[in-house]
C-alpha cells in the first residue's frame, strides 16, 4: 500500500510504502495510486494513554461486551487515534475484573483490538478519598493498595496492565509502588493530595508518571509548596496532560509545557464514554453519577462544577497544544506518539514514521489556527481502519 503526503516536520511530499504490518520504504517519488494527497500530513498514529470509552461505551460498565469493545475501535480510529490504553477507573473489584477480562478477550479475538490496545491503564481504586483529588471517582470504592488484588487485576488482563494510577499517600502505597514498578508496570501519581515529601518518596519508590497533572486536585492549595509544583519539578516523572482547553486553562497548559518540556509530556484525552454522543445529560452507567455533555465538548458531573472526563479527543487536543503553547505541529504530534511509546518502552516498533517500524499512521489535513485535525485515514499495523 502507498500513502502520499508530507511527513510532519518536513515540507516535501513523499510516498510511504507499507508491506504487511510494517513500513517498507519512504520515497521522494510520488505514486499515483496512493491514499492521501499533496496537502495531507502523515504522522505516526495518534497514541492516547487514557481512554475511558467512547460512543456511549464505558470500558468498566456492567453491560460491557466484547462486541461493544470492538465498536469503540471504530469510534477511536475515526478521530485518527490508532493506539490507546483502554482505561478502567475506580469500581468494585468484581466490576474492574470483569472489564479487564473482556478487554483481554477482545485482544485475543480481534486483530484490530490487539493492534490498537497497546496496554491497559488502571486508574484507581487506590486514590485519595477527599473531595477534589478524588475527582469524579465513586467514594464507595476508593480503598488502600492491595497487592493481591492488583495481581488478580493483572491476571484478568492477561498481563496487559501497562499503567497503574494511584495516590501515594494511601496506607502501604510506597511498598506497593516498589512491587508494582518491579513488574515493569508504569506507576503514575494521580487523584492524589499527597504532601510534597510523599511525592518525592513515591518517585524514589519507582513512580514514573503524573496522571492528568493539575486535574484530580484540590480546588484550592497552598501556593507553595504543593503537589503540583513538586511533580512539575520532578524530572523523573512524565506528565500526562489534558489539552481540551477545559481541564487546564491555556496559560496553565503553556506553563506546564515550558516547565516539563516537550520530551516529558504525553497528551491524553481522558475521554469519557459519552464522548461522541449528542449533548445532554446521561445516566450513571459509569458509576460516576449523571454526566452532562455540553455542546462545546465539556463534560461535567451534572449539577456540579466538577469535570467528569473529557468530550474531546486528541484530534482537537493536538491543535490546542499548538494554539496554547509555542509547540509546533511536530512537537504536539511527538507528545501524542513517540513520547507515550517511549514511556511504555515500545518506541522500537511504534511512535515514528520510519522504515521497519509498524505501519500505524494517522493521515490528516491541518492548517495553522485550525481547531481540529481533518482526518483523512487511520492505518493500524498496515491495515486502513478508517478512511474519510
Ligand atoms: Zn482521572
Amino acid at each position: 500500500m502507498n500513502l502520499k503526503g508530507k511527513l510532519v516536520g518536513t515540507s516535501d511530499v513523499v510516498t510511504v510504502q507499507t508491506e504487511g504490518e510494517n513500513i517498507a520504504g519512504i520515497h521522494c517519488g510520488v505514486s499515483t495510486d496512493a491514499i492521501g494527497g499533496d496537502d495531507v500530513w502523515i504522522a505516526p498514529a495518534i497514541f492516547d494513554v487514557q481512554v475511558n470509552g467512547i460512543g456511549g461505551i464505558n470500558y468498566k460498565a456492567k453491560n460491557l461486551t466484547v462486541e461493544k469493545i470492538a465498536e469503540t475501535t471504530a469510534w477511536m480510529h475515526k478521530t485518527g487515534t490508532g493506539l490507546w490504553c483502554p482505561t478502567v477507573t475506580t469500581s468494585s473489584a468484581e466490576d474492574a475484573i470483569q472489564g479487564l477480562t473482556l478487554l483481554a478477550k477482545a485482544c485475543e479475538e480481534s486483530e484490530i483490538a490487539r493492534a490498537s490496545f497497546v496496554g491497559f491503564h488502571v486508574e484507581g481504586p487506590y486514590i485519595a478519598s477527599e473531595d477534589g483529588p478524588r475527582g469524579a471517582h465513586p467514594l464507595a470504592h476508593v480503598r488502600d493498595p492491595d497487592w493481591d488484588e492488583f495481581q488478580r487485576y493483572q491476571e484478568a488482563a492477561g498481563g496487559r496492565i501497562a499503567i497503574f494510577t494511584l495516590a501515594p499517600e494511601r496506607k502501604g502505597a510506597l511498598a506497593f509502588i516498589e512491587k508494582v514498578a518491579a513488574t515493569g508496570v508504569i506507576v503514575s501519581i494521580g487523584h492524589s493530595g499527597a504532601s510534597p515529601e510523599r511525592i518525592r518518596d513515591a518517585v524514589a519508590a519507582g513512580a514514573k508518571m503524573s496522571t492528568h497533572l493539575g486535574n484530580g486536585a484540590h480546588a484550592e492549595l497552598p501556593r507553595h509548596p504543593n503537589y503540583i509544583w513538586e511533580q512539575l519539578a520532578a524530572d523523573a516523572l512524565w506528565a500526562g496532560i489534558i489539552p481540551d482547553g477545559f481541564h487546564l486553562p491555556p496559560s496553565v497548559l503553556k506553563s506546564f509545557y515550558r516547565a516539563k518540556g516537550k520530551e516529558r509530556i504525553c497528551l491524553v484525552s481522558d475521554v469519557a464514554s459519552i464522548a461522541g454522543l449528542p449533548p445532554g445529560i446521561y445516566g450513571s452507567e459509569s458509576g460516576l453519577g449523571e454526566s452532562e455533555l455540553h455542546a462545546n465538548g465539556k463534560i461535567s458531573l451534572a449539577g456540579t462544577p466538577y469535570l467528569a472526563g473529557a468530550g474531546l479527543l486528541l484530534d482537537s487536543g493536538i491543535p490546542n497544544a499548538v494554539r496554547y503553547t509555542d509547540a509546533s505541529l511536530s512537537d504536539a504530534i511527538d507528545m501524542a506518539s513517540i513520547n507515550p511509546a517511549r514511556l511504555l518502552g515500545i518506541d522500537n516498533r511504534v511512535g515514528s514514521v520510519a522504515v521497519g517500524k509498524e505501519a500505524s499512521l494517522s493521515l490528516f489535513r491541518w492548517k495553522d489556527g485550525q481547531e481540529k485535525l481533518d482526518i483523512v485515514a487511520t492505518v493500524v499495523r498496515g491495515q486502513v481502519v478508517y478512511r474519510a
